[in-house]
């Protein structure tokens, strides 16, 4: 997915969700990269001990102020969420699930070579295999690409 911000703008960006409750009380509006809502900062009531703002509509902290800096559009805070919540948890186990099926095939095939030497079936199956394990990877790689754009969409009752 092609990124509008840079590395640095998202981690800086990043900076101001935590010991931000002076700054979110001064901004004109505020906006969370975990649910992507975009409220007026009088709606927040709720933060942790050490000044970091909590969203009243998920209750995480990655709250961000106008204040900060940075224009709170769906666009940015999809990129953020992006950048600090759909990374971490998804490539990971898409990879463990490829890495699996690729050693299973490899399996197979070796099982497959040694009861069936030389045969020409079994190096077919084996090609057959990998080529399929490389087709769940581009499919795997397509659904994601397709959740993330539709999280992109400007629904705002998907995220109430
Ligand atoms: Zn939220």
């Amino acid at each position: 997915m092609p990124s509008h911000y840079s590395e640095t703008e998202l981690v800086n960006a990043h900076s101001h969700s935590s010991h931000n409750l002076e700054e979110v009380q001064k901004s004109s509006d505020c906006g969370c990269f975990s649910c992507l809502k975009i409220f007026s900062p009088s709606e927040v009531t709720e933060w942790l001990a050490d000044g970091t703002v909590v969203c009243p509509y998920c209750a995480v902290d990655s709250i961000l102020g106008s204040m900060s800096g940075y224009l709170l559009t769906k666009d940015f805070l999809a990129e953020m969420n992006g950048r600090w919540f759909r990374k971490i948890t998804r490539p990971p186990r898409q990879k463990n699930a490829r890495n699996a099926i690729a050693v299973v095939v490899t399996f197979i095939v070796l099982i497959s070579n040694i009861i069936l030497p030389n045969n020409i079936w079994v190096l077919i199956l084996g090609i057959l295999g990998f080529v399929a394990v490389f087709m769940i990877t581009i499919y795997y790689k397509l659904m994601i690409r397709r959740r993330l754009g539709a999280s992109k969409g400007l629904e705002p009752g998907k995220y109430t």
